[in-house]
């Protein structure tokens, strides 16, 4: 059964008479190709051949990448931002290809802890660099729309690999000047 159809399923045992609500199962289905677009894609293609010689050691960190994805438990939205940040050996990469690499695996059913790592593991993969940090803070309207139905709170998940893990003084220096 397509989406559409599941919609229309769901949509007859809420408001079995609503004849204005017809369109709103291809709508719905649209945005479905939207929200889960990430299915589509892989890390390797995203980032394709924006890899560049590094001109520098020093850790390159993209701050505040906003995103939206969806909670598996409850298909609610998660709203937040991410702190992509890596210490770079022989290469860089294009800083919107970082944006995507988040987007990637936003746009899927997801746990907040695991996007983190999977954001962290991609930047891993296709960049080898000497380590990885991800930090990510967002609310989860699954959180704010029902069960405890408190807004603006806000859950903090961190991954952190190779130098950042090994150099506390470098995962410091991380949280400090690219998380605040
Ligand atoms: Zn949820």
């Amino acid at each position: 059964m397509t989406i559409e159809k599941n919609i229309q399923e769901i949509l007859k045992t809420l408001e079995p008479e609503a004849t204005r609500l017809h369109k709103t199962p291809h709508r719905v289905a649209e945005s479905y190709k939207e929200l889960f677009c990430g299915y589509t894609q892989s890390p390797e293609q995203v980032v394709g051949d924006a890899l560049y010689e590094a001109p520098t050691s020093e850790i390159i960190a993209l701050r505040n990448i906003p995103f939206t994805s969806t909670c598996e438990h409850h298909m609610l939205p998660i709203i937040g931002h991410a702190h992509v940040g890596y210490f770079p050996d022989k290469q860089i990469v294009g800083i919107s290809k970082l944006v995507r690499l988040v987007e990637c695996f936003a746009r899927r059913l997801q746990l907040q802890e695991r996007l983190t790592l999977e954001i962290a593991q991609a930047v891993h993969n296709v960049l080898a660099p000497k380590g990885v940090a991800v930090v990510i803070s967002a609310e989860h309207l699954c959180i704010a729309q029902r069960g405890p139905k408190k807004s603006g709170v806000q859950l903090v998940t961190r991954h952190f690999s190779g130098v950042f893990c090994s150099d506390r003084a470098l995962r410091e220096e991380f949280l400090r000047t690219c998380c605040l």
